[in-house]
């Protein structure tokens, strides 16, 4: 880190006590802007992490969707987002009229949404799930058939782990759809020692190649409760600073180089500090939408 990071970084600490704020940071931020969040997860549970602090400002370092999740589980708080068009291109290839329409279609068919998605969306919806919980919300669900929105591969995974029927909505995230079978392969080749473990948005292909199917948090698990000393990650390459970081004994290669989210990447130290100079960009969610999602994902939080 320069002279410049460091200064900034103190800055962003100063402003933070002044300010009583909370800085969260996805899994697959950049590292600078990883080490100096409060927290690092993924994205239901640093909201939920945010909710159970004092802090009266959350700056969320992630995408739109997440810093909507924070404001429907923190009403009261102000969520700030330090980069406006830090969307996910997943989250917006459904849309809640889009939904509705598709409801139509199936009448009567309970909604699972993953929470990558907007709040409208969530509103729409019965349930939430996230990767990590999504076979067993579908498994708790009294029905034969769901759909599931908005991603394919991750509600592809579920459908093999279930006998009920599955209505795919046809999202997928562009970032894990490159990291493919050919290029697993490859980095299975050059590390014959490694075990592979990937995310269930990857596709079909890549999964079969896995010796482990985990969402960010149950990859990070994995690698440091597993003995192995190498392993090949198929997620978006921003993990493997904390997997790094968190095993510092351990190899950890990329499926593949390129998974890198250009979304998950807009947000660096500078924008922190923008964002809490300027109190900006303030994400709220209509009260009503906001009650509409929250059953969706209290829902979900019932499921044990
Ligand atoms: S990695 Fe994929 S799902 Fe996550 S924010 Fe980026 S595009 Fe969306």
């Amino acid at each position: 880190m320069n002279s410049c990071d460091t200064n900034m970084v103190d800055e962003i600490l100063k402003l933070k006590k002044e300010k009583n704020a909370v800085i969260l940071a996805h899994n697959y931020q950049v590292g600078e802007v990883q080490d100096i969040a409060d927290f690092v997860g993924d994205s239901l549970r640093l909201s939920q992490q945010a909710a159970n602090t004092g802090a009266e400002v959350i700056v969320f370092c992630g995408v739109h969707f997440m810093a909507e999740t924070a404001a429907i589980l923190s009403p009261q708080k102000t969520v700030l987002l330090p980069d406006i068009h830090a969307g996910c291109p997943m989250a917006d290839m459904v849309t809640a009229d889009k939904l509705r329409e598709f409801k139509a279609e199936h009448p009567g068919v309970p909604v699972v949404t993953y929470v990558n998605s907007s709040a409208d969306v969530k509103a729409e919806s019965d349930y939430c799930c996230t990767s990590a919980n999504a076979v067993k919300v579908v498994e708790a669900i009294d029905a034969d058939e769901i759909i599931f929105a908005p991603d394919q591969h991750l509600g592809h995974y579920v459908s093999t782990k279930t006998s009920k029927r599955i209505h795919l909505w046809n999202g997928f995230c562009p970032t894990h759809r490159r990291i493919t079978a050919q290029e697993v392969s490859k980095q299975k080749e050059a590390h014959p020692g490694a075990l592979v473990v990937v995310h269930p948005e990857c596709l079909s292909e890549t999964i079969a190649l896995a010796d482990a199917v985990a969402s960010t948090e149950g990859i990070l698990r994995y690698c440091n409760e597993t003995d192995a000393g190498e392993f090949i990650i198929g997620t978006e390459v921003g993990i493997l600073h904390r997997l790094q970081k968190e095993n510092p004994g351990k190899k950890f290669y990329p499926a593949y180089e390129r998974a890198v989210c250009p979304n998950m990447k807009r947000t660096t130290l500078e924008k922190v500090l923008f964002a809490m100079q300027d109190m900006e960009h303030v994400i709220k969610v209509p009260q009503d939408v906001a009650a509409r999602a929250k059953l969706a994902i209290d829902r979900m939080l019932e499921i044990r």
